[in-house]
């Protein structure tokens, strides 16, 4: 039998669910589509959480916060290439969409803040746990709770469209079997495409050969299957690279490590650049290196600190000795180098002073306590910024910039909004409030 669906959905992360729940709840019959055999898309890696300013949350912790900062840090942090309109919408419904997770069982109120950030606006389970994981379960509670229809293991195909409107879509289910769905309503929340090489580095030839923290499904068909119905697309060089990913496991290692007190060491034992520069800076470092790798090395007092740390030990992804001149021929490192290296930078803690590469934050303390520590790291590709152009309600824009009916998209499929260097804490914001307007307006369009 044909079947048909006011709204349908194309991927399970945040922005799908976030997206279906809403279409649900104005009355629609939703159906969603995930292409891969589990729900969560990337989003379940996410770990940060979710920044939004003037929300009840803040209020209550005594956090001072304004939506126009917030919106002035994202433009600085994206190198004022951010979309303006699609940010003050973002920014303007960030606290409602803190309150709309909050009402279906969802509560981020522990704050935090990332990089970019002068206040506490990344709101985050309480008791620390990843944001992901917690935000994942949550929605799909949610969704199980409303008996909304999850097909898993079948990716959208093709998107029909006829007369100038969308009338369904074409499935490739499990089966391998082709199944049509009449909607006049399709919400692309298909994610980004950091796990496409090819597609990377068709934008990017300097990323050949790196790694990526992105689950698999991270491929970027949603922009394909837009761009055949003249979707234009933004930004897609914009890649975001994250300097400290473990190669062998594609783990990323977390900025907290270096935060704690870690330095980079290169494969001859030294130094390079100040650890505590930005994302972008410290990867080019790390890249021009000749062995184009580099070592997190830290001693046990940072690891004694850092959950994160036993975490990467459990794993296996750390090389741990009992003294420095132990570790730096483990790694097969120069060892009067690598001494000679630490000697300096403990000298740097004690006078607080960076001679070499200006370091200013997380000069903690000397790495002189045993065990000592070292992963082996080098960049990954991370995030991307680029996607398919959106008017503010998630409309999705041709060329001329004029909307492509029902036709709509959300989350990282989307570009425009991060500008040049999305912060962290921003995507899920991103997910949960344009994937709840695309729920809204896709839903609206079934009532006409
Ligand atoms: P966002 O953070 O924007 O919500 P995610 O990466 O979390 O994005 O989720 C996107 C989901 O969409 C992934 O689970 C991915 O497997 C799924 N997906 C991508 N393309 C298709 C497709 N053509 N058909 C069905 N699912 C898809």
């Amino acid at each position: 039998a044909a079947k048909q669906f006011d709204v349908v959905v194309v991927g399970s992360g945040g922005a799908g669910l976030a997206a279906a729940i809403q279409a649900h709840d104005e009355g629609a019959s939703v159906l969603i589509v995930e292409k891969m055999p589990t729900i969560g898309g990337n989003t379940i890696k996410a770990s940060a959480g979710m920044n939004a300013a003037e929300t009840r949350f803040q209020r209550v912790q005594g956090i001072q916060d304004s939506k126009e900062l917030f919106y002035q840090e994202s433009l600085k942090g994206g190198h004022n290439r951010n979309n303006p309109e699609l940010l003050r919408r973002f920014v303007e419904n960030a606290p409602e969409a803190i309150e709309w997770l909050a009402t279906r069982g969802i509560m981020l109120n522990g704050i935090t803040t990332t990089g970019g950030m002068s206040i506490e606006r990344t709101h985050r389970p309480k008791d620390g746990s990843a944001v992901g994981g917690y935000l994942i379960s949550g929605l799909v509670r949610n969704v199980t709770k409303r008996n909304i229809d999850v097909m898993l293991d079948t990716s959208v195909s093709d998107i029909i469209f006829e007369n100038g409107e969308v009338t369904g879509v074409r499935l490739t289910t499990e089966e391998n079997e082709t199944v049509t769905v009449s909607t006049r309503s399709v919400i692309m929340a298909t994610g980004g495409f950091s796990a496409n090489s090819s597609m990377v580095v068709k934008y990017r030839p300097d990323l050949d050969g790196f790694v990526t923290t992105n689950h698999k499904g991270a491929t970027g068909g949603g922009i394909a299957l837009l761009e055949r119905l003249g979707a234009a697309t933004v930004d897609m060089g914009e890649i975001q690279i994250h300097p400290t990913v473990e190669q062998n496991t594609s783990y990323l290692i977390s900025e907290s490590i270096r935060g704690g007190g870690a330095i980079l060491v290169s494969q001859k034992g030294s130094r390079f650049f100040n650890e505590m520069e930005t994302r972008d800076k410290v990867s080019a470092q790390i890249i021009a290196l000749p062995e184009k790798y580099a070592y997190i090395v830290f001693d046990e007092h940072v690891r004694a600190k850092n959950k994160a740390a036993d975490e990467y030990i459990a794993k296996g992804l750390v090389t741990s000795a009992s003294s420095p001149e132990a570790l730096a021929e483990t790694l097969g490192m120069d060892k009067q180098t690598f001494l000679d290296t630490l000697e300096r930078y403990n000298g740097f803690v004690a006078k607080q002073h960076d001679d070499d590469f200006g370091r200013t934050t997380a000069l903690r303390a000397p790495i002189n306590e045993g065990p000592f520590h070292a992963i082996r790291i080098a960049p990954g590709v991370h995030h991307t910024m680029g996607g398919v152009t959106i008017n503010t309600e998630t409309c999705v824009l041709n060329s001329d910039k004029q909307i492509i009916p029902g036709a709509f998209a959300a989350g990282e499929v989307v570009g425009g909004i991060h500008g040049g260097n999305r912060i962290g804490g921003n995507a899920v914001a991103d997910i949960i409030i344009f994937g709840t307007l695309a729920g809204h307006q896709a839903a609206m369009r079934a009532k006409q």
